[in-house]
């Protein structure tokens, strides 16, 4: 698998249909597999924290879900094959779930939109087997008996939608106790998949502009959208001073 490495951590350059064959890999082996999908936001701030880095390298698959990605690998001449989004990815898996009859988990977002987003659901993918869903707003003292409800409820796969680098930080804490074959970060994704949310225009999707069309639905996003010059900043240095991004191998 084509690893790369963006100001220093290393991203898999893989397209839609390897992530998805290689997550079905893992249900079939019932493995412990967990995939991140970070943006440029994260990685800065992975960068610069080293324990926001840790919980990143934990995943055994970091794909590209941002459009700074793609265009940081491509100014480092070291370009990813595409951009998979959590929300895409994570909508093939449930065409995948609901054709296989598996088991399904939704954890995060509020708790009205996490149940509109699994009524949603139910219409889409008829036949999908939803064994539980949980709001993202507990305490930590309510995380073991929600823990020991994921547990009895045995999903297939476990999507997590509590917002980077919550979601992160809860999968790498939780990925043994809970056993799931599938663990994969989703952002905000329940907010769309509610309707409560609508995402961006395919034609901005693929020119890269998603990310202002969040943020003109979403003003408050503003204070994490500050980061992509100084993530821009760091990406140039990086090239043209400091010369570190080496990393385009073979894994
Ligand atoms: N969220 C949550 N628990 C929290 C904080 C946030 O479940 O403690 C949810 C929030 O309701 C939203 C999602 O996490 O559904 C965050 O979405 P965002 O678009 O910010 O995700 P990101 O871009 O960080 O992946």
């Amino acid at each position: 698998m084509r690893v790369i490495e963006i100001l220093g951590i290393s991203i898999h350059g893989v397209t839609m249909a390897e992530v998805l064959a290689y997550a079905v890999e893992c249900i079939k082996k019932r493995n412990v597999c967990l995939i991140m999908t970070p943006n440029a936001e994260i990685l800065y701030t992975a960068s610069r924290t080293s324990a926001v880095k840790d919980v990143l390298l934990e995943a055994d698959l970091r794909i590209p879900d941002g459009s700074g990605l793609i265009w940081a690998a491509r100014f480092q001449e070291t370009p990813l094959p595409e951009r998979v989004t959590g929300i895409d990815l994570m909508y093939r898996l449930l065409d995948y779930a609901a054709e296989q009859k598996m088991r399904v988990f939704f954890l995060g977002a509020h708790p009205d939109t996490i149940q509109k987003a699994v009524t949603a659901a139910e219409e889409t993918w008829p036949g999908l087997r939803i064994c539980g869903w949980q709001h993202g707003y507990f305490s930590d003292h309510e995380e073991s008996v929600i823990i020991e409800r994921i547990k009895q409820a045995k999903p297939e796969m476990l999507f997590v939608g509590m917002g980077a680098p919550r979601q992160e930080e809860w999968m790498v804490r939780n990925r043994h106790e809970l056993n799931v074959p599938l663990m994969l970060g989703v952002g905000g994704s329940f907010d769309v998949l509610s309707g409560n949310l609508s995402r961006a225009p395919v034609w901005m999707q693929k020119s890269g502009l998603e990310w202002l069309f969040r943020l003109w639905r979403e003003p408050k996003r503003i204070r994490r959208m500050l980061l992509l010059p100084p993530f821009v900043g760091a990406v140039v240095k990086e090239k043209y001073f400091t010369g570190r991004h080496v990393g385009d191998h073979e894994k």
